[in-house]
C-alpha cells in the first residue's frame, strides 16, 4: 500500500500516459462492474489507511458548504455568519457553490479534523469512492488519485483487478 504522499506525486506524474490508457481501457467495461470493483476495494483499502496520519484532503482542497453547514461552523467558530462567510468562504464566480477558502482548513488540528462530528457533507463523503458510477466521474477521481493514498491505491489495485497490466 503507498501512502507517502511525495510518491504518489511523483508516480502520478510518471504514470500519465499510463493513466490515459486505462481511462480509454475502462471505457470498454460495463458501468456497473467498475462500480463493483471500486466499491470493493475502496472498502478493502479504507481499511488499511489511517487517515489521521494524512490529513492531506484537508490540506490541498476546499470543501463545498451548505447553508445549514454555515450555520453550523458560524456556530462552532463563535462568530455570525456573515462574519464566517467574509473570512472563511468564497463562492466560485458563475455558480451558487460556496466552499471553505483556507488551505489547510482552519478546522485542522495536526492531521485531524477539529469538528469531526460536525465537519461537512462533503468532508464525511469524501474521496466519494462509494457512489455509483464512477466511469462518469472519471476526472474527479484522478485528481483525486494524485492527492489521496485510498483513491491512489484503489486505481492501481483496479488496474491489477482487471488485468490493465
Ligand atoms: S481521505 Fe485520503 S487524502 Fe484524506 S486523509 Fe484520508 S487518505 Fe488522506
Ligand atoms: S472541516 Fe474538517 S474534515 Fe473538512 S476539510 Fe476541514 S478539517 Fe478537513
Amino acid at each position: 500500500m503507498q501512502i507517502n504522499l511525495e510518491e504518489i506525486r511523483r508516480i502520478s506524474i510518471e504514470k500519465e500516459k499510463e493513466n490515459q490508457d486505462f481511462k480509454t481501457f475502462i471505457k470498454t467495461i460495463p458501468i456497473k462492474e467498475i462500480d463493483e470493483h471500486v466499491h470493493s476495494l475502496n472498502e478493502e483499502v479504507s481499511k488499511q489507511i489511517d487517515c489521521t496520519k494524512c490529513g492531506n484532503c484537508c490540506k490541498v482542497l476546499e470543501p463545498p458548504v451548505t447553508a445549514e453547514e454555515v450555520q453550523v461552523l458560524s456556530d462552532v467558530k463563535n462568530t455570525t455568519e456573515e462574519e464566517f462567510t467574509q473570512n472563511y468562504l468564497a463562492t466560485e464566480p458563475g455558480s451558487a457553490i460556496t466552499y471553505l477558502k483556507k488551505q489547510p482548513c482552519i478546522f485542522l488540528e495536526g492531521n485531524v479534523c477539529s469538528i469531526y462530528q460536525k465537519r461537512p457533507f462533503s468532508c464525511a463523503d469524501y474521496p466519494h469512492l462509494h457512489h455509483p458510477h464512477i466511469k462518469y466521474r472519471w476526472r474527479s477521481v484522478m485528481t483525486n488519485y494524485k492527492l489521496c493514498p485510498i483513491v491512489f491505491n484503489v486505481i492501481e489495485l483496479l488496474k491489477s483487478r482487471l488485468k490493465f497490466k
